[in-house]
């Protein structure tokens, strides 16, 4: 189960690991805790679809669930809402409050409730999703690693979100957070690309990640995934509202790419079966006897 804030995030984060674990015959599903409602259009060749509009928070919602189920398809995976609102990114200085009834404002128990009751009912061995820093400062992204946290640790504990007609209890039996983004990997693939004098879009990239001093976390588990690049490829252009095919996600060469950094980064943050570190397999220690 990979649980993301909002649709698209599937694509950008982890995506090759969930085709390639689909493809295994894994039951994948991905979760996204919004629907979107607030992102702008961040591709200029983007054409409205047929019948649809994109000027209200209903226009973008329904935009955003076509190009999501299209990108599930192209990844092989199952995927579902929580049903809560985007809050949008605030920008200004003072931030700006969020928007009332977005899911950055619903307090956690409201919020986990429903992803409690899908983890009890769709049973899964592993649960991804990002680091308590949100992986970057978006009140979405760090509200979905608040639920899935409270998730993974209250859906096995039968006193805790009692519902009428609930699922029983299951305990997932690993967490992990989603490393895509490391300095390591972009520094990498920023150097790889300029020694084999190519433009690379990731310099700035990289420094004003250097200069916000963010904390690198530990990746601990590294999944190969290259030969699935191509599903997570078609999974971004699927987003076709917010992935510009002619930027920064394309500008890699896929060759060089698979060359250099052919694996997706992950932190375990919590098992409940042995494993050793570091891993190469979401599912090190399950393997045996987990369906
Ligand atoms: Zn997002």
């Amino acid at each position: 189960m990979a649980v993301h804030a909002h649709p698209d995030d599937e694509s950008s984060k982890g995506a090759a690991t969930t085709a390639r674990y689909a493809a295994e015959g894994v039951e994948v599903l991905v979760v996204t805790c919004t629907g979107g409602e607030r992102g702008d259009v961040l591709n200029p060749s983007f054409q409205v679809p047929e019948g649809h509009e994109f000027e209200t928070v209903d226009g973008r919602r329904a935009v955003r669930r076509l190009e999501m189920a299209a990108a599930a398809e192209a990844l092989g995976v199952r995927q579902t809402w929580l049903g809560f609102v985007d809050s949008g990114l605030p920008e200004g200085d003072p931030l700006p409050p969020l928007p009332e009834g977005s899911f950055g404002l619903v307090p956690l128990e409201e919020a986990a409730a429903p992803l409690v009751e899908l983890v009890r009912r769709f049973r899964p061995h592993v649960v991804t999703t990002y680091d308590p820093s949100g992986g970057y400062p978006h009140p979405d992204h760090i509200k979905c690693h608040e639920v899935a946290f409270e998730a993974y640790h209250a859906a096995g504990d039968a006193s805790r979100y009692v519902v009428e007609g609930g699922a029983d209890p299951w305990e997932p039996r690993k967490l992990y957070y989603n490393h895509g983004f490391s300095m390591e990997r972009m520094r990498a693939v920023h150097e790889a690309m300029q020694g084999a004098g190519l433009e690379s879009p990731f310099g700035d990239w990289i420094e004003s990640r250097a200069a916000r001093e963010i904390p690198e976390r530990q990746a601990t588990t590294s999944v190969r995934v290259a030969e699935f690049f191509p599903q997570r490829d078609a999974a971004l252009v699927a987003h076709a509202s917010q992935i510009d095919p002619k930027g920064f996600f394309f500008a890699v060469p896929r060759d060089l790419e698979a060359d250099v950094w052919p694996t997706e980064e992950y932190e375990l943050a919590d098992s409940r079966v042995p494993t050793t570190l570091p891993e190469d397999d979401l599912f090190a220690g399950l393997r045996e006897g987990a369906r």
